[in-house]
């Protein structure tokens, strides 16, 4: 089976080096928030092109402790789309914010600008883009939008590390950056992780006090914070595999390239590569297709897993049905749920198996 991800076929070199880095962690007798966390932070944000970098749990949390951080509370409207991970919602509803969901460009998947303009109420305090399967979101407006009116904008990197938009990375365009590290993002760990990224020396510092129960110094809580510390070894990790990240996602691209080449079929859509390949880091293959669970069935009896991204939209969720949202309403999100399917992407597939994919959809009857 071509499978969506396999961390097995990981080189025997980096293993070493991983399995060094985790001795050198185990014999250091100090295992959370210490000098693994402070060197990837510092090498996290030189990478990511930011200022600042905080480790923290996981995606999620990086998220809700940014929003915190830029004084998101209850009352405010978080603009965001209703594709994307639920995370991106928990975070805006564990702060005690409303998301409001608005529509998608059918292309990309991303929040459609002119959708967003609809959203904005005077208690919108934020748009958070979400640079779905790994492309760049319309930050270019979106950052227009957001200055002329006065709030912030913020992204969720989670499938975005590496992206660029117009020759400025990804997480650096909005007010913060949340990252997700989970096992398999473009960079991953050995179980959860995350990292907030900003430009501001003030979030940085207010990020660094929330994740720590909202400790300011030893024993004193100024704020109620949450306990979203990175571990040592998942730090000692990530820096091993941030040495390759690069590689891989020249790999990833060149998949992409191949299944966007390959890939010919009436009734299958390939989503677009973008002109600037830069804007792309391909964490996730979409193509769409009216008849996508038999193209799933056809897939898996040739031998390739496929994922949907997602099949129930957020205002489908059992939580969110009263969920704000563009007044236009979410039809273009709607049909993507019902078509998306995703092929395997990682950047362990050897050719033959970039070639087993592409004849496998071509050769579906559908
Ligand atoms: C994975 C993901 C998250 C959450 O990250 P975790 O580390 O799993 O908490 C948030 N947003 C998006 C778009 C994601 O893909």
């Amino acid at each position: 089976m071509i499978t969506m991800n396999d961390f097995k076929r990981d080189d025997e070199q980096l293993v070493a080096s991983e399995l060094a880095a985790t001795e050198r962690v185990l014999r250091s007798g100090w295992w959370v928030l210490g000098p693994e966390v402070r060197a990837f932070e510092s090498e996290w944000a030189s990478w990511s092109g930011a200022r600042f970098a905080v480790g923290v749990a996981n995606g999620m949390d990086a998220l809700e402790i940014g929003l915190r951080a830029i004084g998101v509370g209850p009352g405010d409207e978080v603009v965001t789309t209703p594709m994307t991970a639920f995370a991106t919602i928990l975070a805006i509803l564990r702060c005690g914010a409303a998301p409001v969901l608005a529509d998608i460009d059918a292309d990309t998947g991303i929040i459609d600008p002119v959708s967003v303009e609809r959203c904005l109420t005077p208690r919108t305090r934020a748009v958070a883009v979400v640079h779905l399967y790994g492309q760049a979101g319309p930050v270019e407006a979106l950052s227009e939008l957001c200055r002329s009116r006065g709030i912030h904008l913020v992204e969720d990197c989670a499938q975005a590390h590496g992206a660029e938009a117009s020759g400025r990375p990804c997480g650096t365009w909005g007010s913060f950056a949340g990252w997700s590290f989970y096992p398999t993002k473009n960079l991953g760990c050995l179980g959860d992780g995350g990292a907030l990224s900003t430009e501001s020396e003030e979030i940085d510092a207010r990020a660094r006090v929330l994740r720590n129960y909202g400790q300011s110094i030893r024993y004193h809580h100024p704020e109620v914070g949450l306990n979203s510390r990175l571990d040592e070894l998942q730090a000692a990790i990530l820096r091993e595999r941030l040495k390759r990240l690069d590689a891989w996602t020249a790999r990833r691209r060149q998949v992409a390239r191949a299944y966007a080449d390959g890939i010919r079929h009436p009734s299958v859509r390939v989503l677009p590569l973008p002109s600037d390949p830069r804007r792309h880091v391909h964490h996730l293959f979409v193509v769409t297709t009216p008849v996508r669970d038999a193209l799933q069935g056809h897939l898996k009896e040739r031998g390739v897993e496929s994922l949907f991204h997602y099949p129930i939209p957020v205002h489908r969720q059992d939580p969110c049905t009263d969920i704000g949202r563009d007044p236009a309403g979410l039809a273009v999100a709607e049909k993507h749920a019902a078509e998306c399917l995703s092929l395997p992407i990682h950047p362990g597939l050897t050719d033959a198996e970039i070639d087993t994919v592409v004849s496998a959809v071509n050769s579906f009857r559908g």
